[in-house]
């Protein structure tokens, strides 16, 4: 009653600490950021959220200084596409290119420290080149069976336009391949309205936060999607997390 009473004049009981929290202020909810700004709804990956991120993203560049460039590529680029894949629906474009110019900055840093003795332009001309219409994009040329093969480090930005560009030409819900799609689409769907938050926070906390398969907790660390099962005859959607439910289908 209390939250619904709240809910309409755009107040919202937080969760976690019971404190009455304006929707204009924003707040925290599995690792996503949502709060209203200038009457529209957004959800951006918490400040928490990305800094955790780039941490672990300088952590593991500093814990390479020495290995050949593509083997950092190789490093980086999961943890680039795996992060940008969560937040892909819920961040705004620029989160997105702050986060790509500070893992520039850091791979600018690695790059020079390598070479001591030579100038920024040879520095950059040996690290960085022009790629897909941008400058300085962190890659290496292969050779493969004598083919020339570009391998760049994936930015957050492009994995975002990427996505976008897909649901716009091919995105079809009858499609199979696609089913998984408009599942996290449904996720989205509730974390943007104020109802299906709610019922976020009403499956979390009837789950006692925990994942039914595997046990464990779900946090803003883990990556977690809403699914949907039929018991008998009745649609039961609930909270799980998204590698326990690859593994299990
Ligand atoms: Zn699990």
């Amino acid at each position: 009653m209390l939250v619904e009473f709240l809910a309409e004049r755009g107040l919202e009981l937080s969760d976690e600490k019971t404190v009455i929290t304006h929707i204009d202020d924003g707040f925290d909810f599995l690792g996503f950021n949502i709060r209203k700004f200038k009457g529209v709804l957004l959800t951006q990956p918490s400040k928490k959220c990305v800094k955790k991120f780039l941490d672990g993203i300088r952590y593991t560049i500093d814990s390479n200084k020495s290995c050949k460039q593509e083997t950092l590529i190789r490093l980086l680029n999961p943890k680039i596409t795996g992060w940008a894949n969560y937040y892909r629906c819920g961040a705004s474009s620029k989160t997105f290119q702050r986060v790509d110019d500070q893992i520039f900055r850091k791979l600018w840093q690695w790059a020079k420290r390598r070479h001591p003795k030579k100038g920024k332009p040879w520095v950059l001309k040996k690290y960085f080149h022009h790629y897909k219409n941008r400058n300085w994009r962190f890659l290496v040329v292969l050779n493969k069976n004598g083919k020339e093969d570009i391998f760049p480090l994936k930015l957050a930005f492009e994995t975002k336009i990427m996505r976008h560009k897909k649901i716009v030409s091919e995105a079809n819900p009858f499609d199979r391949e696609w089913k998984e799609y408009f599942e996290e689409r449904m996720t989205y769907k509730m974390l943007i309205s104020l109802k299906g938050r709610k019922s976020l926070l009403y499956m979390w906390n009837k789950q006692e936060r925990k994942c039914p398969i595997c046990g464990q907790e779900i946090t803003a660390e883990t990556q977690w999607n809403v699914r949907e099962k039929k018991v008998s005859g009745q649609t039961v959607r609930y909270l799980v997390h998204d590698k326990c439910y690859k593994q299990n289908r």
